[in-house]
């Protein structure tokens, strides 16, 4: 994609800071860290979402994330704990439409975290529950 950062890293036509690399994935610092240590996994295709990644490509991603999880908590870096996570489409968050996985070591009281929506403590009924499953069981 032209107008794809992610996608002018991998060719090298923009400097990254690359810490892993295979023939499905490339993992690099992320230039604005949440926390000293945090890095973004790439599929080297570009796919914008996570649902228009091939297998492959989507299982490569998370073996990828899972190593650089492991090397964070051998790293000598602070990493009390590490949070993955993709934002997936704009609504959640995502910024770069190129699929990638944020692995970010944690450390208690680091200020990052989730903003809870109002009405979170209400709990849904058992019946309210499987009536979202079976929404979701059926489009698999
Ligand atoms: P997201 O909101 O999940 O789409 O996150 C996009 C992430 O990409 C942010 O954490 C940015 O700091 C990071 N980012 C954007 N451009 C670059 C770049 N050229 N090199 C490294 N990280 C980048």
């Amino acid at each position: 994609m032209d107008d794809c950062v992610f996608c002018k890293i991998i060719e090298g036509a923009i400097p990254a800071t690359k810490v892993y690399e295979d023939g499905h994935v490339l993992a690099f610092m992320d230039i604005q860290p949440v926390n000293p240590g945090h890095v973004l996994v790439i599929p080297k295709e570009h796919d914008e979402l996570v649902t228009d990644m091939d297998e492959e490509h989507a299982s490569a991603l998370f073996q990828a994330g899972v190593k650089i999880d492991a090397a964070l908590r051998k790293s000598g870096l602070k990493c009390e704990g590490v949070n993955m996570f993709i934002a997936d489409g704009k609504a959640a968050g995502q910024e770069v439409f190129h699929v990638h996985l944020h692995v970010i070591p944690r450390a208690e009281g680091d200020g990052f975290g989730l903003k809870f929506p109002e009405g979170y403590e209400n709990k849904p009924s058992a019946e309210e529950l499987k009536e979202t499953a079976d929404k979701i069981r059926t489009s698999l």
